[in-house]
């Protein structure tokens, strides 16, 4: 098995739920693609609990053909849930990840690994036009990336779904966050290492229809802004103090007119605005502030590493291999 493991070059993640339209099609181009590329490739389809004919397929193709390979997961944990198990047991020194629906061009691989090899650890697959998604979609995504990249401090980048490649240390990093609302392009992002792109034109869906409703897709956008933004959290102190201040500003003004016995000022009425809003500001600066610890909970709990390591030089040389060095420096 280990030795069987290190001689695999590169291993593609590719999520399924219920594509049985599209699974001929994409074995076809798969097949091309992989006898063309440079080194051993296994294709692990990770089955997302499909209800369909998928299974049978995939579990058929995976007895028959060794580059194949199948996990059926016991029912439909999601997209990103399905992507991080088949990462999970992917062997390769290079993982690429994507779509079952040929969205994701298989030929844009050969892209990606020619950039791994210019020394990038991670490349995504950037896309330039969005073909046969709906107008309310697209305007969605793109409202989508360009919030999250304000939102967020990690560097998100834009129209990059998870269609990309990442290097075998990425991936060992990766394995090392263990939180539950999984949102894996902002996870790859976070970890850093040298990052390059390729971009592509993203066609139709080649058969069947979209995976993803609008429900998945505000979950998503959900684990997105929670997991890599604490914005939300800091809006009920910008909140809290905006309101008393100008429920502050609202009193002074009130006092004022109360000294210059103005005759506009209605009594009651105005004393119970100020309070009432102060009173309200006060609550939002609070809730806000309980917000700031929830926050660090919430970091605390997701387990991220404090930091990763991209190299480690001069760690490891044994006595052995050092004496001789420091002689002949010293001489
Ligand atoms: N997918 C999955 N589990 C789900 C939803 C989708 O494994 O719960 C897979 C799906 O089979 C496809 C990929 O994730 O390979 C992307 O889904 P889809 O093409 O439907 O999303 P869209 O391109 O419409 O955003
Ligand atoms: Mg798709």
């Amino acid at each position: 098995m280990a030795a069987h493991s290190r001689s695999i070059r590169y291993s593609l993640v590719i999520p399924v739920f219920n594509e049985e339209a599209v699974l001929p099609v994409l074995l076809r181009r798969l097949d091309q693609v992989m006898s063309r590329l440079d080194g051993p490739a296994e294709a692990i389809f990770v089955d997302d609990g499909s209800s369909d004919s998928s299974s049978i397929v995939l579990r058929a193709l995976a007895v028959r053909d060794t580059r194949f390979r199948y996990i059926g997961l016991s029912r439909n944990f999601g997209h990103q849930i399905a992507i991080t198990a088949g990462m999970d047991a992917a062997q390769g020194d290079a993982i690429i990840v994507m779509d079952a629906d040929l969205q994701d061009p298989p030929e844009v691989i050969e892209q990606l690994i020619a950039k791994w090899k210019e020394g990038n650890d991670i490349v995504h697959a950037r896309r330039l036009s969005r073909e046969g998604e709906s107008r309310f979609k697209r305007a969605t995504a793109h409202l989508f990336y360009r919030l999250l990249g304000r939102m967020s401090s990690v560097g998100i980048p834009a129209d990059v779904g998870d269609f990309r490649l990442i290097d075998r240390k990425v991936l060992d990093a990766l394995r090392q966050m263990p939180e539950q609302d999984r949102f894996v392009r902002g996870m790859i992002a976070w970890l850093g290492f040298r990052q390059a792109e390729v971009a592509f034109h993203r066609l139709e869906r080649a058969a069947g229809e979209t995976k993803y409703p609008l429900f998945k897709m505000v979950r998503l956008a959900v684990n997105a802004a929670l997991g890599f933004s604490d914005l939300p959290l800091r809006l009920a102190i910008w909140c809290g103090l905006t309101v008393s201040g100008l429920a502050l500003l609202y009193g002074g003004w009130v006092v004022l007119l109360w000294l210059s016995k103005d005759s506009h000022l209605v009594t009651g009425w105005s004393s119970t605005i100020v309070v009432v809003s102060l009173l309200c500001g006060i609550n939002m600066l609070m809730t806000g502030i309980v917000g700031l610890y929830v926050g660090r909970i919430h970091a605390e709990v997701k387990r991220r590493p404090l930091y990763v390591v991209q190299a480690r030089i001069g760690f490891d040389r044994g006595e052995a291999a050092t004496t001789p060095a420091i002689h002949a420096v010293n001489e």
